[in-house]
This record gives C-alpha cells, structure tokens and sequence, in this order.
C-alpha cells in the first residue's frame, strides 16, 4: 500500500481512492477537501445522525460499528488507509449515517463537504458521472462484502444454534434420567415405609424392608455425591501420599461389589511385579476406578468375566487396564461419552443400565488432575477396555 501523508499529498490520495478520475478532475476534487486528523477513540460519525461529508482515509485505522436492537454496539467491519466512508453525503445534501466510524488510532482524513463539491459537480458534470460510477461500483463491492460476512454470520449463528438444541437436549434427558434415578430408590423407601407404619412387618419381612431401606438411601446418598463432586469439583484440597497402586484398585473392586450385592462376576487381576508406588490422592483416584469398574460390571448384562491389569506403561507412566466383555460402545460415542451427563442410551428409550451419566466424567477429571488420562478402546457387542494412565512422581 502506498504510504501517502494526507497534509502534504491530498492528490496521491484522491488519485489512489478514485483510480478512474484523470488529473484535472483530481486537482479539482483537492481543492474541495480540507486534511484532519481525529486521535484514537473519537467517532468521526455516528450512526443515525445527518451528515454531508465525505471521509477518505489517508491513514490510521477505524472500526465500523452499529447498534444492535438493546444499543449494544457490534463492531462490523474495520477500515484502514486509502478507502472512502459517508459517500452518500455527496449524493444527497444530508444523508443519515448507517453506521458509526470510530478510530483504533490516529487517523489522518481528507474531509469533502456536500457544499464545497456541489459547485464543481455543478461545472464539471463528466467529474460527476466518473466520481458517481466508482462510488456506486464502491458500494456494490461493498453490498457483496456485506452479504458474503452476513453469511458467514449465519453459518455460525446455524451452528450455534444446532449446538444450544443439543444440549437442551442433553439437559432434558438428564432431567429424565435423574427424575428417574432419584423416584425409583424413593418409591421403595416409601413404599417400605407405608407398610411398617401400618405395622405390617414382623420379623423377617422387618429385616428385609430395613435392608431395603438402608440400600436405597446409600444409593441415594451415593447419587447426591456424584452430583456434588460434580459441581463443586473438588471440595477439599487433596491430600498427596505415597502408595501402592493396586491396594486402592482393590478397595474401589469391593466398594463396587458391595454396591452393585455382585458376587457372581469374575474379575481376573494382574498387577505387574514392577509397579512403582505412586505418589496421588488415594481417595480420589479410588472415586475414579470406582466409576470405571461400575462401569464394567454395569455394562456388562451377561456378567462374563473382567479383567484388570496395572503395568509400567512408556514415559514414565503407570496405567491400569479395565476390561469388559459387556455391550460396548460405538466408535462415534467415544469422544461423548465423558461429557457430563452424557449416555448413549436415548430419552424414551428402555431404560436399560442406571445411571446419570457422570461416572466418566469424574474419573476423567480426577485423572486429569493428577496430570494422567484415560483411553477408550471398544466395539460394541465386543466389550470395552478403559486404561487410565498416570506420571509416576
Ligand atoms: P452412567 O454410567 O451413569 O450412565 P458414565 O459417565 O459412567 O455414566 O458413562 C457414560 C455412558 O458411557 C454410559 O451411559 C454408557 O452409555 C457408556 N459407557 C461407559 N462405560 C461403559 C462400558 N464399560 N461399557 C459400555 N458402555 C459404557
């Protein structure tokens, strides 16, 4: 771009903004424009007042902004040296301004009035018809810039838009899902409770309704924990130890036994000889494998056997395997599925496996926090293998 002073040389820039006038016509047009120079952050024009001037930029940058309905303003487009803005003035003695041109920096201006161009429009009507081609051609590459960015807008408003339905989406379904988990736990607590208010149990049955009772608030219990942990992140600071990694895989294998009253499923462990201690927060990192041998056994209808295997894994890294042979999950879901609140099973569908969906997305975030990570390998119908690995410290 040509570096033109606007003080000094008005007629490079005149020549350089409209290529189409000859030099007689450009001295003519410099002797109407008067150079200014505005400092940073002064509106050269407002959007919706009158004006009857013509802008042409010599130098310095400005934005183009509008008002949207709530007079927020929404920068549209910026303009930098050697163009033109407010040319309907010169079309009409006071046109009102469709946009505001604020300065980013300094910017040095050749201004012409309506007032000072009518005369010499008046006595060169050829200077008029070439000055008014080129601005109408500058308006319609404008009008094409315009329409091109608006549609640029709109593709990104659609895709917006496709993302805001899809978690609408994901929220109702977790509403179901939750209203769900929450009403079936409680219907039998309360069902239990009715009867032993009528005083219908005795013995046995008393113990059975207790048991019962007991279990369905610890799952209820264990359900506010999850959304907790979920929410608040990580309430109290973790405590960083030294220990052996498959003690806590154990106490997260029987925590879930316990849970999920599964003694029938074989869980095959190897752990590798050589497995350094490993220097973590022992009780989050149980919450994670918790989540993942929930999983396992969860998803996992036809309770065949899983396998978990703690190995020294590259770059210094331990990893834990755990392996199921239950549905699977298909291969676009595994980016999904550690989404919050993010299950595969539909809204409406048969609500086959329980859940709220944020077993994965906790193991993913307590693993994460202690700078490790987690794999998905699975096939659906084959089963699926999470492998969490972790820095040895
Ligand atoms: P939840 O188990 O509460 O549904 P998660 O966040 O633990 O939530 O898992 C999210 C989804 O990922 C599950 O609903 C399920 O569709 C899928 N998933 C997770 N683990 C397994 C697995 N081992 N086998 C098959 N599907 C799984």
């Amino acid at each position: 771009m040509l570096d033109i002073t606007v003080m000094t040389e008005p007629h490079k820039l005149l020549q350089a903004v409209f290529p189409d006038l000859d030099f007689r016509d450009i001295e003519r047009l410099s002797m109407a424009a008067v150079p200014c120079v505005y400092p940073e952050g002064v509106d050269v024009c407002r959007e919706g007042e009158t004006g009857d001037t013509l802008f042409i930029v010599g130098s310095g940058q400005a934005d183009i902004i509008v008002h949207a309905a709530d007079n927020q303003e929404i920068v549209v487009d910026s303009i930098e040296g050697q163009t033109y803005f407010g040319e309907m003035a010169l079309l009409g003695a006071t046109t009102t301004r469709s946009a505001t041109i604020r300065t980013r920096s300094v910017c040095h201006l050749l201004e012409i009035s309506h007032e000072a161009f009518l005369p010499i429009a008046d006595d060169n009507p050829d200077l008029l018809r070439r000055l008014l081609s080129q601005i109408i051609g500058h308006l319609r590459r404008n009008d094409r810039a315009v329409i091109q960015a608006l549609n640029t807008k709109h593709a990104q408003l659609h895709h917006a838009y496709a993302e805001l339905a899809e978690q609408e989406q994901l929220r109702t379904q977790f509403i179901a899902t939750l209203s769900h988990e929450l009403r079936t736990p409680l219907t039998a607590v309360q069902g239990y409770l009715g009867l032993m208010k009528q005083g219908a149990l005795h013995g046995d049955s008393l113990q059975v309704a207790m048991n019962s009772i007991t279990g369905n608030v610890q799952t209820l219990v264990s359900l506010t924990n999850q959304m907790m942990l979920l929410y608040e992140m990580f309430p109290e600071s973790p405590e960083y130890t030294r220990f052996n990694l498959p003690d806590v895989i154990i106490e997260a294998l029987q925590a879930v036994r316990n849970e999920m009253k599964d003694t029938e499923t074989a869980v095959l462990l190897s752990f590798e000889q050589a497995i350094p201690m490993i220097y973590a927060d022992k009780h989050l990192l149980f919450l994670a494998f918790r989540a993942l041998l929930e999983n396992a056994f969860k998803f996992n209808p036809h309770k065949k056997p899983i396998a978990v295997n703690a190995f020294c894994a590259r770059n210094r890294e331990v990893a834990v395997s755990i392996q199921d042979e239950g549905i699977g999950i298909p291969a676009w879901a595994h980016g999904r599925i550690f989404e919050p609140f993010y299950r595969i099973e539909q809204e409406g569908g048969m609500h086959l496996f329980p859940g709220i969906g944020v077993g994965l997305t906790i193991a993913k975030m307590l693993t994460a926090r202690h700078n490790g990570r987690i794999e998905v390998a699975s096939k659906p119908g084959a089963g699926s293998t999470f492998t969490v690995y972790l820095p040895v410290r």
